[in-house]
């Protein structure tokens, strides 16, 4: 009855990239690297269906960082001179490329591992692009001179990706937000407004993720400054709800996030994280099956996915593996608490 899913990027296995870092080094290069990124596509799709998802992504295996992967098909990017940037409102540094130009898309961005995924699953197909917010955070600026101009000429970029997207059979086109935990004041304005750019004229199912962020030490950090509540999602989720977005994705799973919070998304499927990524200790099915009977008391069943709090991409790969099955067999125990 649940349909499984997770938030999308998984990691990457040693022979493609570095592994356990948010900004791997590939392994290979030129064709070589094409094929060790199918096989890893590949592999993972087959993990996914052995674990029992649902809905099933690509793993995020053929792009080095989740926005980085779609900044190198733009033009108007200065990839030599990377500058230091403390994104996130400075919760950490990044080496990040520049905004020297008007932005342009050079081409497709993710075909190759879209239409790999496509041809070897039955299953629905998830594929993530980063949100224009959370690029406009990722990037230095020196030519748009305004956030929201910024956002909205790359909403336009992501828009043309969707739609060639959505043409190569993909079934969920996600935008990955975790900057709207950070810049809540400019989802109601330019946030939305340029997520609804974004899917212009899409007819297939979209989703934005919203997070905390990957397990890593700074995110770990950042989450003990913010105190017994965490209520960032009261201040965007109910611009989300008048949104034209069908699905939300959130983090649940050992968060401080009040689960009353998710009442405030009615109408929308709610994707609800009942898998925590910032902890190698892989939950109980019981657990799981706890974690969505809470969201429960705010999300009709209908409307609930359970799914990841946010990407795996800088764990281990047998961690992230058990990590699925047990998402899955905890709907399970979960469907089987309510009849
Ligand atoms: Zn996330």
């Amino acid at each position: 009855m649940f349909k499984t899913t997770l938030a999308g990027s998984l990691p990457k296995p040693g022979w493609l990239a570095e592994t356990q870092k948010l900004w791997p080094q590939w392994r290979e290069q030129g064709d070589a690297l094409r094929q060790a990124k199918r096989d890893a596509t590949l592999l993972w799709i087959k993990e996914q269906e052995d674990a029992g998802l649902d809905i099933v992504t690509d793993g995020e295996q053929s792009r080095q960082h989740f926005v980085h992967g779609f900044l190198e098909a733009v033009e108007g990017i200065d990839f030599e001179h990377k500058v230091k940037m403390g994104i996130r409102d400075n919760r950490y540094d990044a080496m990040v490329p520049q905004v020297v130009g008007p932005i342009r898309l050079k081409g497709r961005v993710h075909a190759f591992e879209a239409q790999i995924a496509r041809a070897h699953t039955a299953k629905k197909l998830k594929f993530t692009l980063p949100g224009p917010m959370t690029i406009v955070d990722t990037v230095a600026d020196a030519y748009y001179g305004s956030r929201e101009k910024l956002a909205m000429a790359f909403a336009e970029l992501l828009n043309q990706e969707a739609l060639a997207l959505q043409a190569d059979g993909v079934d969920v086109i996600q935008f990955d937000e975790p900057a709207y935990n950070v810049f809540m004041a400019h989802v109601p304005t330019w946030g939305v407004a340029s997520l609804h750019r974004a899917i212009e004229g899409l007819t297939c199912t979209t989703a934005v993720h919203i997070c905390y962020g990957y397990g890593i030490q700074a995110n770990v950090d950042w989450k003990a400054t913010l105190g017994e509540e965490w209520r960032q999602y009261e201040a965007v989720f109910p611009a989300l709800a008048a949104s034209r977005i069908d699905q939300i994705s959130l983090e649940c799973a050992n968060s401080r996030v009040p689960d009353h919070l998710l009442g405030l998304l009615a109408g929308k499927d709610v994707l609800v994280g009942v898998i925590d990524v910032a902890s190698e200790v892989v939950e109980t099915p019981e657990q799981v099956a706890d974690t969505i009977g809470r969201a429960l008391r705010y999300v009709p069943a209908n409307r609930l996915f359970p799914c990841t709090n946010c990407g795996m991409a800088p764990m281990s790969r047998e961690v992230a593996a058990a990590k699925l099955r047990a998402l899955v067999e905890g709907a399970r125990i979960a469907e089987s608490r309510l009849v």
